[in-house]
């Protein structure tokens, strides 16, 4: 059996800064919520991937992108070479936004409030103490959260920016929009995404290789 790998001080950071977010009541997500989505995988991870907010499953389960997007999620890190314990996977809310419609709770996109409150509480601090090379931004709030308010996905998608979060960061489909594809269009979303995810591998295998952006 191999050796369990030993704890790091981005671990202990990280774990200390998930387990202040449970009882997190800075903003009205707290109120519906079943399970606080702090994020899992690799604080040591050179690579880190952010979606925009947990879904059902994922308030259900209190883990990050494990309903059927996450499942895609998967599929497409699968298909780079990657599983979950080589990133770190969060969302730019953690608890799951929910609107009531014909008396069912369905997703909706977290407000500018909510999105600002979170990321200044829980989604900066956990970027600061994992400093990574190159940041994944599944769908726009995560591109406009991370790379530049008002990012066109469509257009801006596939290219490398420099950000304060990140040396490097790029935008790619979020895999909720690919599942709503369907036939070429599905193929083609599907690809694109496998496409950015290699994207962002090859960046961190060339970023290692790069000096030091300062001296001390
Ligand atoms: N969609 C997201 O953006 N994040 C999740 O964790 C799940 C689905």
């Amino acid at each position: 059996m191999a050796a369990a790998a030993e704890e790091t001080e981005k671990d202990r950071r990280v774990n200390a800064l998930c387990e202040d977010a449970q009882d997190c009541v800075a903003c009205p997500l707290h109120v519906g919520r079943t399970n606080v989505v702090f994020g899992e995988g690799n604080p040591n991870s050179p690579l880190v991937i952010v979606g925009e907010g947990p879904g059902e499953t994922e308030d259900k389960t209190g883990r990050p992108f494990v309903g059927r997007a996450g499942q895609l999620l998967d599929e497409c890190l699968r298909e780079c070479g990657m599983l979950r314990r080589h990133v770190f996977i969060t969302n730019v809310v953690r608890c799951r936004p929910t609107l009531l419609e014909a008396g069912r709770l369905k997703n909706r996109p977290p407000t500018a409030e909510e999105a600002n409150t979170c990321i200044g509480l829980w989604l900066e601090p956990t970027l600061s103490v994992i400093d990574p090379l190159v940041i994944l931004c599944l769908g726009a709030p995560s591109a406009s959260t991370i790379i530049r308010k008002g990012f066109k996905m469509m257009q801006e998608r596939g290219q490398f920016y420099e950000t304060k979060y990140a040396r490097y960061a790029i935008a790619g489909l979020h895999p909720a929009y690919i599942l709503r594809q369907q036939g070429e269009a599905y193929d083609e979303a599907r690809a694109l995404l496998v496409q950015d995810i290699e994207a962002a591998r090859k960046k961190v295998i060339e970023a290692k290789k790069e000096p030091p952006k300062t001296l001390f």
